[in-house]
């Protein structure tokens, strides 16, 4: 056994012992839920301010002892830009840098933990600027247990899956330095056996590997779900999978829909991110929870006003409850959310939000294949100094345009997207990188369309697909960082 599989399995013996707790703390009451999250907003607090420069400065006139859900509407929000410039300073162990994680993250595909204990994740952002967020040996597992607790829930009530490891596909990114990806790679053996269907890959390779594993639970993107519903329809997909989960886009309704029809279930909603994990999940009677014990969110509108229930805010601040490692607290994302004011069917005190809507990220069709955007952004997202980037389709690959904080090697970013989409079945890919210093944005300053398929009159015919849902106007903004 590798020294890297040794640590792993203490990861997965780790997550086997903390999973009870989570799992309760599902049905706790409100009241429990508010005390509890006031301990540790607090406790959160403390640590940051003694162990962090940057946060003892920024909290220095805050009375940690009085701060709670809303006393903490007083403290400042902290920007992505922010985090990133002050990355070295925020962070609460001395020996961390973002230089070091950055360096990290290009040998993490071999299988390492930073220090020994450290797990280190990349994300595009809703504006395609990349983020990188390090987490510390337990909340590596909360941020995993956080997403999987229900599934596990239902893995241990099930006397059919007692005393074997369920089986848990994902049809989601194909890169280590992706949540998705790293969370299935540490934690698969922990009650589940992870199975990866990089969604890079062919649609019949993904039907193939599904066909195979027979999962007991699915994970995939909506985008992907939606094929694969029609493949379920179609016969050639025959999996009977006990829950289904989406995540990292928005879950359309008539993906929902396609999905509930092929499989006689709900589906279950996830949102992750890569700065809270589970920071809101479905509990399989339709609901999708905000993970209340562990991140603490406020919708807020465009003016950084709270948004009340029922109403969709332009953004939240996420407070991470569980990560000292890396502090976020009203950390901005940029995620469109509605909190529901009534309460869910199951009962949980932990308050919902509606489905998001929206429209998919654009795929790109290229003569008989549809490429994902994840494609592009699992390569675009592992180019440390790329800030930005815009992907506009062109008849035999793309063209790339970058903005950079740092020197980057255009040629190896070029040949690996090419290798990409080869590996996608494009013959002879033609790719294109270019630096540039500002990138287009038709729709205003404020959004960034990082997709740009080619027009109709150029959109050859016959995709081995099925074709995207019509889509509304472009108003979400996924939680697949
Ligand atoms: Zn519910």
């Amino acid at each position: 056994m590798s020294d890297y599989e040794a640590r792993r399995q203490q990861h997965v013996a780790r997550a086997v012992t903390l999973a009870p707790r989570l799992i309760e703390q599902l049905d706790w009451p409100a009241e429990r839920l508010a005390a509890y999250r006031t301990a540790r907003l607090r406790e959160l607090a403390r640590s940051a301010t003694m162990r962090s420069r940057w946060y003892r400065e920024r909290l220095a006139n805050v009375d940690i002892d009085r701060l709670d859900i809303t006393t903490l509407a007083g403290l400042p929000v902290l920007t992505k830009t922010e985090l990133m410039e002050n990355f070295d300073d925020i962070v609460t162990d001395p020996r961390l840098s973002l230089a070091q994680i950055e360096h990290h993250l290009r040998t993490v595909e071999t299988g390492s933990y930073l220090f020994d204990r450290y797990t280190a994740i990349t994300s595009g952002g809703s504006t395609g600027r990349r983020g990188v967020f390090v987490y510390d040996w337990d909340s590596w597992t909360v941020f995993w247990l956080s997403l999987m607790r229900g599934v596990l829930r239902v893995k241990l009530a099930d006397p059919m899956l007692a005393g074997r490891p369920a089986v848990l596909a994902s049809a989601a990114a194909a890169h280590f330095s992706h949540a998705t990806a790293a969370m299935a790679r540490t934690f698969s053996g922990a009650h589940l056996t992870s199975i990866r269907l990089p969604v890079t890959l062919p649609a019949e390779q993904i039907v193939a590997g599904l066909n195979q594993a027979q999962p007991d639970f699915l994970l995939a993107y909506p985008s992907v779900l939606h094929v694969l519903a029609h493949e379920a329809a179609a016969g050639r997909l025959r999996i009977a999978p006990r829950r289904i989960m989406a995540g990292a886009e928005p879950l359309l309704p008539e993906i929902r829909a396609a999905a509930e029809q092929a499989w006689g279930m709900n589906v279950i909603n996830v949102w992750g991110t890569s700065e809270g994990g589970g920071t809101a999940v479905g509990c399989g009677r339709g609901g999708t929870h905000i993970s209340e014990d562990q991140v603490i969110v406020e919708p807020v509108d465009l003016a950084g006003r709270p948004v009340e229930p029922g109403g969709r805010s332009a953004k939240v601040y996420l407070t991470n409850l569980y990560n000292p490692a890396l502090p976020l607290i009203r950390y901005q994302i940029t995620d469109e959310v509605t909190v529901l004011p009534d309460r869910c069917p199951c009962g949980s005190a932990h308050r919902r939000i509606a489905d998001v809507q929206g429209r998919l990220d654009d795929v790109f069709i290229y003569q008989d294949r549809r490429v994902h955007p994840h494609l592009f952004r699992s390569e675009l997202g592992r180019a440390a100094g790329v800030i930005e980037y815009q992907v506009r389709q062109t008849p035999a690959g793309a063209a790339i345009a970058v903005r950079c904080t740092a020197p980057v090697s255009l040629d190896s970013v070029r040949d690996r997207v090419a290798a990409a989409l080869a590996r996608a079945g494009l013959e002879r890919p033609q790719v294109t990188v270019e630096i540039v210093d500002r990138l287009e944005r038709p729709g205003g300053p404020a959004k960034l369309q990082r997709f740009i398929p080619l027009g109709p009159d150029s959109e050859p015919s016959g995709p081995a697909w099925p074709a995207p849902p019509a889509l509304g106007p472009r108003d979400v903004v996924s939680a697949g960082r």
